[in-house]
């Protein structure tokens, strides 16, 4: 196997950190992306477990030497993928898990398309939403309105994805997540087919 790559986009606020870190205890082999971002740390998250936090200079050097497998600009922030860890977890043939946006998985599906199960999540509502962004209470007021604002451009583009959650009931969308996980493990764009057939017949 060659590794493989499960990107979760969606709505900020949707529950993807929290359903990412569950499922990753119970599946092998897997690998969180961590991503780097200027965005502002929120009360709770680790430097270098939930982000890389760095300034807006440092990111746009980042930029500017090739760093990041990909980038957007989001909620008036940068975040962005490195490319090193992950090309090094892929040759161990972990799965990687990529929390990123619309734009990032676009990028991301043109430079690794046939390793990528993708998956939208969302909420039930546009109301579910707000209030899980007000009752996590992480963000000011105008910063929830720009997520809410930002929310309905990137439902426009759930036609992009491979498969949508809506979270609704926790331990259900866990238990479809994982699901969705150990069937991305298992494409076969991941197997190295003449090794596997050569060692298959000689055995
Ligand atoms: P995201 O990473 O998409 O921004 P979070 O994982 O931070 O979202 O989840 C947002 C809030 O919603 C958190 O307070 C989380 O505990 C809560 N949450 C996640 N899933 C559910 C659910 N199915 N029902 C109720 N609350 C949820
Ligand atoms: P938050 O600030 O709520 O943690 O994340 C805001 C948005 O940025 C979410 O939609 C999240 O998926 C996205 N995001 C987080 N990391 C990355 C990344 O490395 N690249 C891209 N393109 N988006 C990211």
């Amino acid at each position: 196997m060659r590794g493989s790559i499960l990107v979760i986009s969606g709505p900020s606020g949707s529950g993807k950190s929290t359903l990412m870190h569950e499922m990753i205890k119970r599946v092998e082999n897997t690998y969180f992306s961590i991503s780097t971002t200027t965005r502002e740390k929120r009360d709770g998250e680790v430097d270098g477990k939930d982000y890389f936090f760095i300034s807006k200079d440092e990111f746009k050097k980042g930029i500017e030497e090739g760093s990041f497998l990909e980038w957007a600009r989001v909620h008036d922030n940068y975040y962005g993928t490195s490319l090193k860890p992950i090309l090094k977890e892929l040759n161990t043939k972990k799965m990687v898990v990529f929390d990123i946006d619309v734009q990032g998985h676009k990028i991301a599906k043109e430079k690794f398309g046939n390793i990528i199960t993708s998956v939208f999540l969302t909420t039930p509502s546009q109301t579910v939403l707000k209030n899980r962004l007000i009752q996590r209470g992480t963000d000011t007021t105008e910063s929830i309105q720009k997520r809410l604002n930002n929310a309905i451009s990137e439902m426009t583009r759930i036609k992009e994805y491979d498969y949508i959650l809506i979270n609704d009931y926790f331990e259900k969308t866990l238990e479809d997540l994982i699901s969705i996980a150990h069937a991305s493990k298992n494409r076969v764009a991941s197997l190295n087919t003449e090794e596997f057939i050569s060692s298959w017949a000689n055995v």
